[in-house]
């Protein structure tokens, strides 16, 4: 056992007996699908309101106890995140912008009326595990080591009148494989008239746990009708369109020297995403204009047919950039982007976005964080 300082917190180290063997793990790595396989360890963190955030471990990977009563388990108190640690051709380890999400979890925790965390203790326990599990991150091209941080709700008490007041908080890893193992292929979208993802007051701009729960009947509902995910529109008015499936959306208006990009803005119902962020900074620096504005569902149409419209793509962590070919939606509506296929101004922001995570592009943001 070493302990290891970051700023007020001491963490305790505790390195697995157990570990998955070295053969075993090589076979997971070599083909890792998508948040199936876990790493040797996890980070836990306890908190409680008259000691603060305390007893922070590195630990082995395995089954938490949790009371039957503990709030989470009733009333949905969680909150997490999502992202990833690359290998740069140098062999070194890097993460994307950690401090975006780790101010993002904060504000989730806020909404979700749960104690935040120190920045600097959220990135230290992310790179600690990632250190600690350096032989998990996979080294084929596109492949990356997926980060799941998370808070819960840990309080024995079933009263609703006020929240939780002992949380945990857990970071495990998960490699993971290209979201795209068969090359790029365009996504087809349902226009979801029964669901919405999130109201105005509502929860949509935290990453809580129930806003995914909430979208399952939907997705199903996507795939049922032969799409892969679901366009989710306002819940006032049924026709801004907000997101799409887990991602942000951007729309190409024109095409070569005229090519612009507008996303909807943040309106208080969509999760502020790290790869959104990261476009609207990049876009322009390629000669590409961003605008943050609206589009209604019939808009979207009508600017397809027109040939205004001639890309679109979904934005975050998992895919980066996915290329949207086709919407569907009630009564049998439907219309294609562009000629279906991956556009050109989508594959160059892929490209360039990968470039700068993998370090085969400089990166001039400053968004590389090595560990
Ligand atoms: N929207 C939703 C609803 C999401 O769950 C995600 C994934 N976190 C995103 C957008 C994209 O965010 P990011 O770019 O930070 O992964």
């Amino acid at each position: 056992r070493i302990r290891t300082m970051s700023s007020t917190l001491d963490f305790d180290i505790e390195l697995s007996a157990r570990r998955v063997p070295a053969a075993e793990r090589e076979a997971i790595l070599a083909n890792p699908g998508w948040g199936q396989h876990f790493t040797d360890h996890m980070i836990a963190i306890s908190y409680s309101p008259d000691r603060g955030w305390h007893d922070a471990k590195l630990q082995p990977y395995g089954p938490i106890p949790l009371d039957p009563s503990s709030q989470v388990l009733h009333y949905a108190q969680e909150i997490f995140e999502g992202m990833k640690a690359y290998l740069q051709p140098d062999g070194t380890l890097v993460m994307f912008r950690p401090r975006m999400n780790a101010a993002r979890f904060n504000r989730s925790a806020e909404r979700m009326a749960m104690p935040t965390l120190p920045e600097e203790v959220f990135v230290r326990a992310l790179e600690l595990l990632v250190g600690a599990d350096r032989d998990w991150v996979p080294t084929q091209e596109g492949h990356s080591l997926y980060l799941r941080p998370f808070m819960i709700a840990t309080s024995r008490a079933l009263g609703v009148q006020r929240p939780s007041q002992e949380y945990l908080f857990l970071v495990i890893a998960s490699p993971s494989g290209s979201y795209y193992s068969g090359g790029i292929k365009p996504v087809t979208v349902w226009a979801s008239d029964d669901y919405t993802r999130a109201a105005p007051g509502g929860t949509g701009e935290a990453k809580c746990g129930g806003n995914y729960a909430a979208s399952f009947v939907a997705q199903a509902q996507a795939l049922e009708a032969g799409c892969d995910q679901v366009v989710w529109l306002d819940a006032a008015e049924r026709r801004w369109v907000e997101e799409v499936g887990s991602m942000n959306l951007f729309f190409v208006h024109g095409s070569g020297a005229q090519a612009r990009l507008m996303t909807p803005a943040l309106t208080g119902t969509l999760l502020p995403g790290v790869t959104r962020d990261s476009l609207l900074k990049l876009a322009p620096d390629l000669g590409l204009p961003v605008e943050e504005g609206r589009i209604s569902i019939d808009e979207w149409e009508r600017a397809c047919a027109d040939g205004e419209i001639t890309e679109v793509f979904g934005c975050g962590t998992a895919a980066i950039i996915s290329p949207v070919g086709g919407v569907k939606g009630a009564g049998g509506r439907a219309w294609t982007i562009g000629d279906g296929e991956p556009g050109p101004v989508s594959m160059r922001l892929r490209e360039e976005l990968i470039g700068i995570q993998y370090g085969t592009r400089p990166d001039p943001y400053g968004w590389i964080h090595e560990i």
